[in-house]
């Protein structure tokens, strides 16, 4: 079994600098619908990590991911980076954000993804603050370093530490280091075969590939990306691969929701 989650966001909710101020038109509505269809055809359930603003501005799309059967989880309320905030201020953003999601939903939410993998070695108390709050799973930290995240010496596979289960996106190992291939720009830029080797690779391990994807990421971004080249790029490159790569996976391996999995996980 694999892991399929997606993150509801606007596509300026990245932690990147703008250039200039700008007018982004909403990618929401679009995105989530898209994922819906892509999923209700494979006849998949996947984890949906929702923005607690983004709830509180289109409640009627997180009736609609609830309904159609995917497990609604946390993706803080702002997208402000863990390692950035204080003990208190982590803490108000995740039981508020989780108070909005589980009343528009009806459904108790029970695990939490941090805005930019933001939970790093700066900002492990709130794997603790997490497990107090009562959720089930946390799934932040990313087994491979960039200028933004990244915790080299996690156990890069699904685990429990104390009373918390970590998910951590997939990576391959390539010494001295980890490759990454379970989403976003990564999941873009690698080729199919790539991806589907790391795939049969972690089952061979009898481990899940734990894919994420972005709303956005089957929207059409058909306006300016006042970004930094480079930021542009992580934003923008393979946008049109990833229906496509989707589908042949969908297509060809199982997978489920974090809540699932989780369910059948043997102790
Ligand atoms: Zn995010």
């Amino acid at each position: 079994m694999n892991l399929l989650t997606v993150d509801v966001e606007e596509v300026n909710h990245a932690n990147f600098p703008l250039l200039v101020s700008y007018p982004f038109p909403s990618t929401l509505e679009e995105g989530v619908e898209r994922f819906l269809e892509i999923l209700e055809s494979y006849k998949v359930k996947a984890t949906f990590f929702v923005l607690g603003e983004v709830a509180l501005s289109h409640p009627e799309l997180v009736k609609k991911i609830s309904q159609a059967g995917h497990e609604v989880a946390s993706h803080g309320m702002t997208h402000r980076l863990v390692y950035e905030m204080d003990e208190k201020t982590f803490r108000d953003e995740v039981c508020l954000s989780r108070k909005i999601l589980e009343d528009i939903s009806g459904q108790e939410v029970v695990g939490y993804r941090a805005p930019s993998w933001s939970i790093t070695k700066r900002s492990l108390w709130a794997l603790k603050i997490l497990e107090e709050e009562g959720f089930l799973y946390d799934s932040s930290i990313f087994p491979f370093s960039n200028f933004l995240y990244g915790m080299e010496d996690v156990y890069p596979y699904p685990h429990r530490q104390g009373g918390l289960w970590e998910f951590p996106p997939s990576t391959l190992p390539f010494f001295p280091k980890r490759i990454p291939i379970g989403g976003g720009f990564y999941f873009r830029l690698l080729p199919l075969n790539l991806l589907e080797f790391g795939l049969k690779f972690l089952k061979a391990m009898n481990k899940p590939f734990l894919l994420y994807l972005h709303s956005w990421e089957l929207a059409k971004i058909n306006f300016p990306l006042p970004y930094a080249p480079f930021h542009r790029l992580i934003l923008s490159w393979g946008l049109p691969s990833v229906k496509r790569k989707i589908s042949f996976l969908l297509e060809k391996y199982n997978f489920s929701s974090i809540k699932e999995f989780l369910e059948k996980w043997p102790e």
